[in-house]
């Protein structure tokens, strides 16, 4: 049986992770944040002390490095990392940088392709992350490219972090932002660019819900069945 494939890519911080997962929901599809398996091996190279930019010691982490994803009773992701559940350690804010510079690696990228591909042969999904629609998923029946403001972006993050009770300033994580777009959108490796055939969403001044009720219009027009 074929299975259905939404991809959604776009900038850090425009909301997909939220609105992916929720759609995910709605339409009774699996959810896979594939972003959060680029944490997962930046955080493998903090714990073993490997420099991010140093691609061949990168290279060197990927065979013994025992990534799993897992999900829980109620559908929600998993990372696992050599047996232990890693989902709260690749939030922490430097394995955002971590992330960003191991995810440049083509390398990194190859050895992480199959994986999410047959996870999509498998199940009826929206999966989320910078490359699906260009590079993982091309023939996806819905692609979607979400995007904000800078602004817009850096405030959520801001506001997400200090919810969390991480010590930090907007201006640093506009910075961050900015840094992070450069790096996906100018790197050789699958940058982030909006598919020819992707619809774009700008969530920029929407509230959360706003833009869920917009994502959710457009893939089912897509799917035909609004
Ligand atoms: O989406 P999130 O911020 O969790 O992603 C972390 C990093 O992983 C991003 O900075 C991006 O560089 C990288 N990434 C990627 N390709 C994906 C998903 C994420 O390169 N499909």
């Amino acid at each position: 049986m074929s299975h259905i494939s939404v991809a959604i890519d776009g900038p850090s911080g425009a909301g997909k992770s939220t609105l992916a997962r929720r759609a995910a929901e709605e339409l009774g599809f699996r959810y896979l944040d594939t972003g959060a398996i680029y944490r997962t091996v930046g955080l493998a190279a903090r714990e073993s002390g490997v420099d991010p930019g140093d691609s061949a010691s990168v290279i060197g982490l990927l065979p013994g490095l025992g990534l799993d994803i897992v999900f829980d009773e109620n559908g929600l992701q998993h990372m696992v990392l050599k047996g232990r559940d890693v989902s709260r350690e690749i939030r922490e804010n430097d394995i955002s940088r971590y992330a960003s510079q191991v995810s440049a690696i083509p390398q990194v990228r190859e050895f992480l392709l199959e994986l999410q591909r047959k996870f999509a042969r498998e199940h009826d999904v929206v999966m989320d992350g910078r490359d699906i629609g260009t590079v993982v998923l091309p023939d996806a029946e819905v692609k979607v490219f979400l995007t904000a403001a800078a602004e817009d972006r850096a405030q959520r993050r801001y506001q997400e972090l200090k919810a969390q009770g991480q010590p930090v300033d907007y201006e640093s994580i506009l910075s961050q932002v900015l840094e992070r777009d450069r790096n996906d959108t100018t790197r050789s490796a699958a940058p982030l660019r909006q598919a020819e055939d992707a619809i774009r969403l700008d969530t920029t001044g929407l509230s959360q819900e706003e833009s869920l009720a917009r994502l959710l219009k457009l893939i089912r027009e897509r799917l035909g069945t609004s």
